[in-house]
């Protein structure tokens, strides 16, 4: 079965966890460090904070910002559940956004008729989510927000290596130069992968520091940041050396020194995948143009600006008279897995509310017609190929 995304593991991957794990650190020690910079250095950000999955990362995010009870959070409704969950998880409410029919985008468009929309809670922060490896308009979503005095957090979990135009300029996503944190998943289902792990990236160090507290329970540990003077200090004014101080309560999201190791040999190789990713697109585009107008790959920006998490086509299964299940259910049968990225968030029951039936067109559109084909860097051409003539005779 060829999977519709999987890691890509070498000898060198499995050296550097086995290093770890002879090592005298499984966790807390020096290969968290090490990822994080590489990370800072890859997406060119000054403070990163590893965690434990991306999932942590987003919920890291609300949290240093303070978002709570009574606030709200535009998210897209074409996402992964975990950037609404996330809100939800501290205690704020989601305001779903319609998204780009054709990219599954959140737009400046969007994101304003989200604001001027009915809701509960004030709306204080906005979600954006690089869907499939290509960037959101994220000048123009910055000066929304901007006038509106909203926090930017990017759910930049597919997008790796992706990049944002600003001012004509190219800026890695993760950077963080038009949002307040950006948030990334190394699941093995993307780019680079850690088995679980995530991180935070800011330009902002009291957020970063924040974030980092949170990761830990929200332990304070440096004496500077003591407020309990006469239990953390002895006579000679020297910090107690057991002593630490929890102001408020966080979270165990720590990353391992055996995920992080993982990840910082997989981010040497990132170069490597994106171009292999690349070359598979650029295949696929080319094998793919006889289908069209019933399939046709997502529209992109620049090419060299997306990331490549996913290989999306949508597909006109009304007028192939094929449903999407059936279509899915042939390519199976011929040892080819497909995915649906996603279905809307806000129609899933937990988000679905009876007296606030939300109609987002755009959104809807995009889900009836997507379809995930596989995308992984072992992936070879002649499957891309036999593929494709599975998917031609199965809508034929
Ligand atoms: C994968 C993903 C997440 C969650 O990441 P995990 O590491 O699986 O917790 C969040 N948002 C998006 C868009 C994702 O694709």
């Amino acid at each position: 079965m060829i999977p519709y995304a999987r890691q890509s593991i070498d000898e060198d991957d499995v050296r550097a966890v086995a290093e770890v794990l002879r090592s005298d650190f499984l966790t807390g020690g020096p290969a968290v460090d090490r990822f994080e910079a590489a990370l800072g250095e890859t997406v060119g950000c000054p403070h990163v904070v590893a965690c434990s999955s991306g999932t942590a990362a987003l919920h890291l995010a609300m949290l240093a910002l303070r978002l709570g009870p009574g606030d709200a959070v535009v998210v897209p409704s074409i996402t992964f559940l975990a950037s609404a969950n996330a809100v939800k998880y501290v205690g704020a409410d989601v305001r779903f956004a319609d998204v780009d029919p054709d990219t599954g985008l959140m737009t400046p468009e969007t994101l304003q008729q989200a604001l001027n929309a009915d809701g509960p809670g004030l709306i204080r922060a906005v979600v954006v989510v690089h869907l499939n490896g290509q960037s959101v308009d994220m000048q123009g979503i910055a000066a929304v927000a901007r006038e509106r005095g909203l926090f930017v957090v990017e759910d930049a979990c597919h997008a790796l290596g992706g990049a944002s135009v600003l001012d004509g300029r190219r800026h890695p996503v993760g950077s963080a130069v038009a949002s307040d944190l950006a948030c990334f998943s190394f699941h093995p289902a993307k780019v680079i992968a850690m088995g679980e792990g995530g991180a935070v990236t800011t330009r902002d160090p009291d957020l970063a520091e924040r974030v980092r507290r949170l990761r830990n329970h929200g332990m304070v540990r440096n004496p500077a940041d003591f407020s309990e003077r006469a239990q953390a200090f002895d006579a000679e004014g020297m910090p107690n050396p057991w002593y630490y101080e929890m102001p408020e309560p966080g979270f165990n999201y720590r990353a391992s020194d055996i995920h992080c190791a993982l990840g910082e040999s997989q981010l040497r190789k990132l170069s490597t995948f994106l171009a292999r990713r690349r070359e598979l697109a650029a295949l696929y585009d080319e094998a793919l143009a006889p289908l069209a107008p019933l399939v046709r790959p997502v529209p992109r920006g620049p090419s060299e600006h997306d990331g490549w998490h996913l290989y999306v086509v949508l597909i006109d299964f009304a007028r192939a008279g094929r449903s999407r299940a059936e279509v899915m259910r042939s390519v199976r049968d011929a040892g080819i897995g497909t995915q649906v990225h996603y279905l809307p968030v806000h129609r899933q029951p937990y988000y679905r509310t009876a007296d606030r039936e939300l109609t987002l067109s755009g959104a809807d559109t995009y889900y009836e017609r997507c379809l995930s084909l596989p995308m992984h860097c072992d992936l070879q051409e002649t499957e891309i190929w036999r593929m494709i003539m599975v998917l031609r005779d199965t809508l034929a």
